[in-house]
Formats: C-alpha cells, sequence, structure tokens
C-alpha cells in the first residue's frame, strides 16, 4: 500500500468546501479510451466563438489539458483547429518548459514519452530506461569531465539518502503557465457558465501578455506529494463560490489540476473580481499527504531564462556512485549527454 494516500480526507477542509463551494466538475483521468467533452454535432469553438458554418475546422483533437501533463483522453468538440494551434505553439509550450523538470522527474507521460530533462548547461540529464529514472552527471574534476558521475555538483547534492536536485527552467513566460492553468479550466468550464469569461478569453489570446487583474497578483497555490506514482492519473476538481456575491470574501471560481508529484490550484480570474485571493481559501483536501504548501507568483509579463527550480529525492538504501565502464551499453548510451 502507498504510505502517502490518505483514506480519509481532511474534515476540516472538507467543511470548508461543502459550506463556499460547489463542484462545478471533477474527473479522475483513468479512461481507457477518448472521452468528449460538448456537442459532436453542433461544433462551436468556445475561444473565438466560430462555428464550422463560419469557416472553423476541427479536424484535429482538442485536449482539454496539455497532453505533457498525461492528459491522453479528455478532448472537446469546442475548441478550433486554429484555437487549438494558437495554445500549442503559446502558452503550453511556456507550460512544457516550466514543468519540464517536474515532469520528467516524476515520470509524467506526455505526448510519446516521459520527457528528459537535460540541464542548460548541459552538464546533467535526467532520463528513463526500461522505467527506471537515471540522472546523469557531468564531474566537477576536469579530468572526469567526459565521464557520468554522480557527484556533489552544480546540479546535484546528496545527503544520506537524499538527493537535491537544481537547474535553472528553460526560457518561459510566467503568466504564460498561469495562462495554461486558466486555459485547462475553461475548457472543462460548463457551458452555462462561459458568459461571464468574455474579457477572460480575449486576455488568454493576446499575444502581448498583460496581467488581466493590473495590480492583483496571479498566484499559483501548490503542493509536493511524495512518493512514486502516488497520483497515478491527472485529476480536477472545478469550484464555483457558493452565496451572495456582494459578500463575498473568496474567489469566484476556484481550479485545481493534481497529477505527478504535485497539485496546483488556481483563481480563474474575471475582471471583476478584484478583491480576492487564493491565499484566502484553504488547499482543497487531496486524497494524499502533502509537503509544504506554498505559491508561485505568475505575473510577471516578461520571458524569464534564470529561474531556478529545486526537487529533493528520497531513495531508501541510499545511493551508489557508478563509473561508466560498469553500465550496461544500453543504460550508458541513454545517460549520454549528447
Ligand atoms: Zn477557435
Amino acid at each position: 500500500m502507498n504510505p502517502f494516500i490518505r483514506q480519509e480526507l481532511d474534515r476540516k477542509t472538507a467543511a470548508f468546501y461543502d459550506r463556499h463551494y460547489s463542484i462545478l466538475d471533477w474527473k479522475l483521468l483513468n479512461y481507457s479510451d477518448w472521452f468528449y467533452l460538448g456537442d459532436e454535432h453542433r461544433k462551436k469553438c468556445r475561444f473565438c466563438g466560430r462555428s464550422e458554418g463560419d469557416g472553423a475546422t476541427f479536424n484535429n483533437i482538442a485536449h482539454c489539458f496539455p497532453e505533457s501533463i498525461g492528459n491522453h483522453f479528455l478532448a472537446s468538440y469546442y475548441e478550433c483547429d486554429t484555437c487549438n494551434s494558437f495554445f500549442g505553439d503559446t502558452i503550453e509550450s511556456d507550460y512544457g518548459n516550466y514543468m519540464n523538470l517536474y515532469h520528467s522527474i516524476s515520470q509524467v507521460k506526455g505526448k510519446k514519452k516521459i520527457p528528459d530533462h537535460i540541464s542548460n548547461d548541459r552538464k546533467s540529464k535526467i532520463t528513463q530506461c526500461s522505467g527506471v529514472p537515471i540522472l546523469s552527471v557531468v564531474g566537477n574534476d576536469e579530468e572526469d569531465e567526459k565521464d557520468l558521475n554522480i557527484y556533489d555538483t552544480l546540479h546535484v547534492s546528496i545527503n544520506g539518502n537524499h538527493i537535491e536536485y537544481e537547474d535553472v527552467a528553460p526560457t518561459h513566460c510566467p503568466i504564460a503557465v498561469y495562462k495554461c492553468f486558466v486555459k485547462m479550466a475553461l475548457s472543462v468550464m460548463p457551458e452555462r457558465e462561459m458568459p461571464v469569461f468574455t474579457d477572460t478569453i480575449k486576455w488568454l489570446k493576446e499575444t502581448r501578455h498583460s496581467n488581466i487583474f493590473k495590480y492583483k497578483k496571479l498566484l499559483c497555490r501548490y503542493k509536493f506529494i511524495p512518493g512514486y506514482n502516488t497520483t497515478k492519473y491527472p485529476c480536477y476538481w472545478l469550484f464555483k463560490r457558493k452565496g451572495v456575491s456582494q459578500c463575498a470574501i473568496y474567489p469566484l471560481y476556484v481550479f485545481c489540476i493534481t497529477y505527478g508529484n504535485f497539485s496546483y490550484v488556481i483563481e480563474v480570474p474575471i475582471t471583476s473580481e478584484l478583491n480576492h485571493s487564493i491565499k484566502d481559501v484553504p488547499f482543497p483536501p487531496l486524497p494524499f499527504f502533502t509537503e509544504s504548501d506554498d505559491y508561485l507568483d505568475l505575473s510577471s509579463t516578461s520571458k524569464i531564462s534564470d529561474y531556478k527550480q529545486k526537487v529533493c529525492l528520497t531513495v531508501s538504501g541510499g545511493f551508489k556512485e557508478v563509473q561508466p565502464e560498469e553500465l550496461p551499453e544500453a543504460i550508458l548510451d541513454k545517460a549520454k549527454i549528447k
């Protein structure tokens, strides 16, 4: 049994959500075949408003969430090919860059495979060989420059059973990462809720990014979920605040997506909702034991190339340093940074 799975949800948090929020939608994406949202016979894009009669085409599979997060089955009939390509080439690309290290280390299978992670300086690599993760690092010693060793280096430090890996994330725009979360939320939003998101969609499709709230920060809460394959499948919840808007003290729409070793929570932004913060609501109850409850500020509209990310892994039994000549050919070939 996985020790990181909770048998019971946290009652206090569950009671908070029962009291203040309705669940608009949720799904565990463990399907074995495609599941489409929307009406197959009345295809109309919710992101540009065009239907087949207006010239829009719907030939490609419109994934509600990027394939890079392990979504291989949830799609919709309400995203046209043009919008699908636009999101794929813009915000989903930034998201993939930002998450590359986490997707690789958490073994999240993307479009074709679990992505490799190669550090910007090409001195370390995380890859997979027959389902086993391999971390290779070029040694610090200049004579060992060509060897693959696990040493204390720029990227890796080992302390007992713990290994800490640090790297600079590939170039990405933080607000595009936030927009990608928002696009996911709007892709599963019930049709009846969509009219309030007109400005949000315009903002989502801006090529020159801006903060939809102007002065309020775009924050993404997150929690780390320890263990190997604890979450198994992506899962999401979409909440809507209950009660009268004028008295509200919490965000109107809250979206939570959990996959790999993380759970993320954002406010789905609406221009009229300026006074609430995602920090005011507790993290939705998760069926996992978690570590850390922190947030990312994804408000910046500039491309960032120096953002450091860190992960800490614990391996029972500790680590063994191996020399390249001790490795089977297949592993050595995968471990090499070409
Ligand atoms: Zn469209």
